[in-house]
């Protein structure tokens, strides 16, 4: 039922981890396909905010082409006594939640990564103006974070507009990046957990630490506490870090428990500082996928932006569907950018010595946290397009991996044995998934192990409600 009477389509939480394919949605709002793209959040003096004000800057929804994709920005602009410039991350991130409340309107992703879909039956309904955007998600923001006196927000689809905005955006989220840069996991008794993509991956919870930061890029710790102080029964929340059982590979008793708890048991041991055995869970909105490469015994990467196949031949798509989900797939790890720039980045692996190539455009951006003695060593796509010119590569430059091919037995030529979904598109597509689903049917009980399910309608009443109906019968 809806929450808003006035709005013309329905709000409610069950609208969250709807997935709006490509031929039913109206139009779509950034995405792979359309560069300028943010949302923002500002914390403002109480007297430059004008609440409830909704600005459009540029064509509004009914004035956009069937099927065609916009630049778009969303800037919150928020005020309260108690509220300050920590707290931005925190009321950006709940721009995901919100707005996936709305019927027919899919938010995927974060910050410079957005992509909205808006669906054609709620486009019909007269969800046909960012207004009622807008109000949905003043008046969520207003009651679920009363912190918030004060808020008004601008949505902007005209390009130019955008490309003057962008530097500000890019800044915002490097300063705050940058904050939670040199604190350690040591240095802290509490974690912070997230479990605000459980819509899309149930079996999901992020732990955030100060070197291991969330899988969208969009919580640093400082987030995490903020957000777990402002609003406790929140979808973040603290997790006493509890005994260290294993420093080098970043296990915690505090870390299992809470993930445990928080998946019902379908996760039970988290290794925070390698790809391996027990990894982190992979959501879907992580910015980069981490990939094992047999050939050459060597970690890749990829990242949510780049076009074309990675080394091992596979688009981003398909290796982040191999790995999200809420699963733990060995050798594959969904993480942010930002864990990159750690020092406790894949620490167990090896680290940066065990990381074989990476995208340009990402050693661009974190080039500086690479170890100097093995910058050169990782091979972007301009030194190696697939597995024969990689090896070649690392050869040559003698990387660290390459020590341990002569000492070990030769790298085995296995090749990576994931299937192509294009429908995922590695996009933070909602799939149901479960690491593990136990159906009742006929007096036996049957597991599906890692199953992934797709129904065009999914029925859930109670065992009583059947029961009554089929008595009426
Ligand atoms: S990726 Fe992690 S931190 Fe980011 S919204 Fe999802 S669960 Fe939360």
């Amino acid at each position: 039922m809806s929450m808003f009477k006035d709005i013309p389509v329905e709000v409610g939480v069950i609208y969250e981890g709807e997935r709006i394919r490509r031929n039913d949605m109206q139009v779509e709002l950034g995405g792979p396909t359309v560069k300028q793209k943010f949302e923002l959040a500002k914390v403002k003096p109480m007297n430059e905010i004008d609440d409830g004000k909704i600005t459009i800057i540029g064509p509004d929804l009914k004035d956009m082409k069937e099927g065609g994709a916009y630049p778009f920005g969303i800037l919150v602009e928020a005020a309260g006594a108690k509220l300050d410039q920590g707290l931005e991350g925190v009321i950006e991130r709940r721009i995901h939640g919100y707005l996936n409340y709305i019927e027919g309107f899919m938010h995927l992703n974060q910050r410079y990564d957005l992509w909205i879909r808006i669906g054609k039956k709620s486009f019909a309904k007269g969800l046909n103006s960012f207004e009622p955007i807008g109000k949905v998600l003043y008046r969520l923001f207003k009651s679920e974070l009363p912190i918030i006196e004060k808020v008004q927000i601008t949505f902007i689809t005209d390009p130019a507009k955008l490309e003057d905005m962008t530097p500000d955006a890019m800044q915002a989220y490097e300063s705050r990046d940058a904050k939670a840069r040199g604190l350690k996991d040591s240095e802290v008794d509490t974690f912070y957990g997230c479990a605000l993509c459980q819509s899309f991956a149930p079996s999901h919870v992020c732990i955030i630490t100060p070197q291991r930061y969330s899988n969208c890029g969009a919580i640093s710790w400082f987030d995490g506490k903020a957000s777990a102080s402002i609003d406790p029964k929140g979808p973040v929340f603290a997790i006493p870090r509890g005994e260290i059982i294993n420093e080098e590979k970043g296990e915690f008793s505090g870390v299992n428990e809470a993930a445990k708890k928080r998946t019902m048991g379908e996760v039970n041991q988290v290794w925070l500082y390698t790809a391996f055995d027990h990894p982190h869970t992979s959501c879907g909105c992580f910015e980069a996928v981490t990939f094992y490469i047999p050939e050459v015994d060597g970690l890749g990467v990829v990242n949510r932006a780049f076009k074309g196949a990675a080394v091992n031949g596979l688009p981003f798509s398909t290796i982040a569907d191999s790995a999200a989900g809420g699963r733990q797939i060995d050798g594959f790890h969904g993480m942010s950018i930002e864990y990159m720039r750690s020092k406790k980045f894949f620490a167990a692996d090896g680290g940066w010595n065990r990381v074989v190539w990476i995208p340009k455009e990402v050693k661009e951006k974190i080039n500086e946290f690479i170890p100097k003695d093995v910058v050169d060593k990782v091979a972007t796509e301009d030194d190696a397009k697939n597995i024969d010119e990689l090896k070649a590569f690392l050869k040559a430059k003698n990387h660290p991996v390459v020590a341990k091919w002569e000492s070990d037995a030769a790298p085995a030529a296995e090749t990576t044995a994931i299937q192509f979904n294009e429908e995922a598109a590695g996009t933070m597509m909602p799939v149901a998934t479960a690491g593990s689903l136990p159906i009742m049917a006929g007096g036996f009980k049957i597991i599906l192990k890692d199953a992934k399910i797709y129904a065009n309608k999914v029925i859930i009443t109670t065992v009583k409600d059947s029961k009554d109906n089929k008595d009426k019968r």
